[in-house]
């Protein structure tokens, strides 16, 4: 990690791993040795204190969760919050990306039902200020359509119904692609229900996001069985201790069964998002 205010300078060597440079290309200037050693200098350009992570530092800098994020987004504390900015493109492969970009998949997963909806996906602007020390809130605030959270590689949550009128998912379920995400009109690609490469990648117990209110959001399994929606509570989520925050903490979990995520209203006092 690094970690700073403006104009300061650093110079750090970090590893000989060419792919873990990537990432740095507008934040600083990286040059390499024929070892494929390198050097890195990053000079922020804002007030607010400056983090950028690679794959190989990420365990030791952020606070949890946020050490579990993507390394392409960008991350940094402001007061108390963390701030987190994201293109929401998501980093794999989708039917919504278009005929051509070396993105684009077609649909191959088990609905036989599936059916493409008209969007594609379109890059964004999201700015997240999530609380990083998350509290209760004494009055629980409703989750509103669009992002109420954001998944570990930088993908909006979204909650349990369809726009415009609070409506069940039934019918968009059908145009979630194979890893369980879709676009809506304005091309923000959303998960409403279990990222399938996220838990993929992190195992269906792992860390896949966080709620704007600063809980953490886990995977569908827990010490090996599904969590049922019966073992949360109104908000979707229970208190006890986790991998990464031994000591306890209050987190959500997707379930494969309606709310899915959340039950329609924050457990904690949620932070903000702009896009
Ligand atoms: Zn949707
Ligand atoms: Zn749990």
């Amino acid at each position: 990690m690094i970690k700073g205010e403006k104009d300061d300078t650093w110079s750090v060597e970090l590893s000989n791993d060419l792919e873990l440079w990537q990432g740095f290309g507008g934040a600083g200037t990286v040059v390499l040795d024929g070892s494929g050693k390198g050097e890195l200098v990053v000079t922020p350009t804002t007030e607010a204190q400056f983090y950028r992570t690679t794959l190989s530092q990420r365990a030791n800098s952020l606070p949890a969760p946020y050490n579990l994020f993507s390394e392409e987004l960008t991350l940094y504390v402001d007061g108390e919050f963390m701030v987190i900015e994201s293109s929401n493109i998501p980093n794999h492969p989708s039917p919504y990306f278009s005929r051509g970009d070396d993105r684009y998949e077609p649909y191959n997963g088990p609905n036989g039902s599936f059916r493409l909806n008209p969007n594609s996906i379109v890059s964004q602007s999201f700015v997240y200020r999530i609380p990083l020390n998350p509290v209760e809130a004494s009055n629980k605030r409703r989750t509103n359509l669009g992002s109420i959270g954001i998944a570990t590689n930088g993908v909006a949550l979204f909650n349990q119904y369809a726009g415009p009128n609070n409506r069940p998912l039934t019918n968009e379920i059908d145009s979630f692609d194979q890893f369980n995400g879709h676009p809506q009109n304005t091309g923000v690609y959303h998960y409403h229900i279990e990222p399938l490469y996220l838990s993929g990648l992190e195992g269906k117990d792992g860390l896949l996001g966080v709620l704007l209110d600063g809980f953490p959001v886990y995977g569908p399994i827990e010490n090996g069985v599904p969590v049922t929606n019966a073992e949360l509570d109104e908000y979707h989520g229970h208190f006890h201790a986790t991998e990464e925050f031994p000591d306890g903490i209050y987190h959500y979990h997707f379930t494969d069964t309606d709310p899915y995520l959340n039950g329609g209203e924050y457990f904690g006092i949620p932070g903000t998002q702009t896009n």
